[in-house]
């Protein structure tokens, strides 16, 4: 059987992760890997992923380091028992290039990068996730999209960022 996915580069922005098949809303896609990095160790935040308010995931060298962002996305991530996974939010074609919101997953993140996600709802901007316009915020949150407020709180998360003085 072929690979439910394929990486290819996409113009202008990195490699991008493609359905090879049709995914339904809520369908399993893939699992974050990588290893457990405390947040003082990491200079550059390219690829990782904050799974609790000082701890990140490396990037894996697999496809869960080359889904793109997008302010009109069509997957989410999610905290499983196994770890982080990515969820399908709608219906994905065969050939269309999977994305999730990463104001969803950055906190600790200070980085603000230019969005080149081409929806016509782009944001221009792709930052952390009190970047955000707060009808949005909400809307990740009632949705259960923000994966860390699944398991922490704002305060703990920001609790564990003044203690690295960032
Ligand atoms: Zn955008």
């Amino acid at each position: 059987m072929a690979d439910p996915y394929y990486i290819e580069n996409c113009p202008g922005r990195g490699r991008g992760v493609f359905a090879n098949k049709t995914y339904s809303p809520g369908d399993y896609i893939l699992s974050f890997t990588g290893k457990q990095t405390p947040i003082h160790e990491i200079t550059d935040f390219t690829h990782f992923l904050q799974i609790a308010p000082d701890i990140f995931l490396s990037p894996s060298g697999k496809a869960d380091d080359y889904v793109n962002h997008s302010c009109d996305p069509n997957c989410a991530v999610y905290f499983e028992s196994d770890g982080p996974v990515l969820r399908a939010i709608t219906t994905i074609a065969p050939d269309q290039e999977f994305s999730f919101d990463y104001g969803t997953i950055m906190f600790s993140e200070p980085t603000m990068f230019q969005c080149e996600c081409g929806s016509p709802n782009c944001r221009g901007l792709i930052g952390n996730f009190y970047s955000l316009p707060e009808e949005l915020r909400k809307k990740y949150q009632t949705e259960n999209m923000v994966p860390l407020l699944s398991r922490y709180s704002l305060e703990e998360i920001q609790a564990a960022q003044n203690e690295e003085g960032c």
